[in-house]
């Protein structure tokens, strides 16, 4: 995992969306879960990429995103 580039997916913690500051540690690798310190939260370490919400929502937002 590399921590560096994951951000808390979190809309309720102030450090949500910025990446590389600290904030998250691992939480369970075997889980890949991680956990930001601003919030106590866990998270997935896919749910802070691209690639979750193309996996979670299909590639039709990832269409509708990139016609933005
Ligand atoms: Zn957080």
């Amino acid at each position: 995992m590399n921590l560096q580039t994951l951000f808390c997916p979190n809309y309720a913690c102030p450090a949500r969306g910025q990446v590389n500051q600290g904030n998250i540690h691992a939480h369970s690798v075997p889980e890949k879960r991680c956990r930001c310190d601003v919030c106590g939260k866990t998270f997935s370490v896919t749910k802070g990429t691209l690639f979750y919400r193309y996996a979670a929502h299909g590639s039709r937002d990832v269409g509708v995103a990139v016609g933005i």
